[in-house]
């Protein structure tokens, strides 16, 4: 897959590019492109019309936009690598174009065509292509909140879901079991009617689903009991996720088939996790830089000083300061900041010296203070006085 064109440049459209600009841009492009209108270099035609309506698949779908922006088109490959700490996972963090994957072959180009500007794309629309073959499930959306310390470190957690299995006394069928189910004979099958209507422009044909069969194209005559004729039970369900290291607050995690259930056989949908990242007290995060501030005494500021650092992983870093550390100076740790999702690179550590003016002095460091003033040729600090003087 590398050296794909950059989706937004396929389109000629600007990141920014609003959905009503997407779309614009689509159409113009796709009427362009289609094979149908270039008989001459059919071949290229496809493959740009091929390409034109992958990077509008992506980019059209808000979910499919985020990941694309985040992972690129490639998707989240790095995520795993070989031998990284999620390789093997297969599935897992995987990001493609899906959907458009049943349109690689062209047989019937005209009818893709058409339901591409009937409004939906594919078998999402009510054009009646859906009642046919399998049908992928439902995609589905949840957040996760993780620490500051998780997502430096990557964490596996559980999370309950609410959603649809099937149901295993029907195993999906929604007939009782060993009773069976009849093909609609109002619509022979196919779940949709075709109506021919006398209009002011001559005859026109219109189709609408099936009332009988709801589109199925089928018939149940005894409903199972436990799903009550959906085949589909809705259960809470507990799946693991694991969050690799690294990852960003608002960044998406996806799990491949673990949204809803197809149907006809069709492969589940995905289940997008979007990760949100608790503050911190101590740490922050810019890009995969972490920052933090450490305190530091005028003596350590002014005499140079070996600091002991924490990290974000819980062990501390030795580091020396010069002397005559200003407060506000800043110092990097390399490589001790977040992992890139994407590269072996790791983010650094930068922390900021803070110098405290002391607060509560004894009388001794009182007085060495004063003597150190005088040195400097200051003034030396006024005497407390009572609240009356
Ligand atoms: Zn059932
Ligand atoms: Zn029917």
């Amino acid at each position: 897959m590398a050296g794909k064109r950059d989706y937004y440049e396929v389109l000629g459209v600007n990141k920014n590019a609003t959905d009503e600009e997407l779309k614009k841009a689509y159409r113009k492009l796709a009427k362009k492109y289609h094979p149908d209108a270039n008989p001459d270099n059919k071949k290229e035609a496809e493959a740009k019309f091929k390409e034109v309506n992958e990077a509008y698949e992506t980019l059209s779908d808000p979910q499919k936009r985020k990941m694309y922006d985040q992972f690129g088109p490639d998707g989240p490959q790095g995520f795993g690598g070989a031998g990284g700490p999620f390789g093997g996972q297969g599935g897992y963090y995987s990001y493609s174009s899906s959907g458009f994957d049943g349109f690689s072959d062209f047989g019937d180009l005209g009818d893709i065509f058409s339901s591409f500007f009937g409004g939906g794309f594919g078998g999402r629309s009510a054009s009646g292509r859906q009642s046919q073959g399998p049908r992928k499930g439902a995609d589905l959306n949840l957040n996760i909140d993780i620490t500051f310390e998780e997502a430096y470190l990557g964490v596996e957690k559980e999370i309950s879901i609410n959603r649809n299995e099937v149901c295993s006394t029907c195993k999906g069928t929604g007939a009782k079991p060993g009773t069976t189910v009849t093909k609609c004979t109002v619509c022979n099958g196919t779940g949709q009617v075709r109506q021919v209507q006398n209009t002011i422009l001559g005859q026109m044909q219109t189709t609408r689903t099936c009332t009988n069969c709801h589109g199925t194209g089928e018939v149940i005559k005894e409903v199972c009991e436990t799903c009550r004729g959906k085949g589909k039970i809705r259960k809470q369900t507990k799946i693991k996720v694991k969050i690799p290291a690294g990852i960003d607050d608002n960044q998406t995690v996806v799990l491949r088939g673990e949204g809803e259930p197809g149907e006809k056989g069709g492969t589940r949908g995905d289940l997008y996790i979007t990760v949100r990242i608790k503050r911190n007290s101590i740490f922050t995060r810019k890009g995969n830089a972490v920052l933090c501030e450490i305190p530091i005494t005028i003596t350590q500021a002014t005499l140079g000083a070996e600091l002991e650092i924490p990290m974000v992983d819980g062990s501390k870093e030795k580091y020396k300061i010069p002397e005559a550390t200003q407060t506000g100076t800043k110092f990097t740790i390399r490589n001790k900041g977040f992992k890139s999702l994407n590269s072996n690179a790791q983010g650094d550590f930068i922390f900021t010296v803070i110098v405290q003016t002391p607060k509560r002095l004894s009388k001794e460091q009182r007085d060495l203070l004063m003597q150190l003033a005088k040195t400097m040729n200051e003034q030396p600090p006024v005497k407390k006085r009572g609240l009356f003087g």
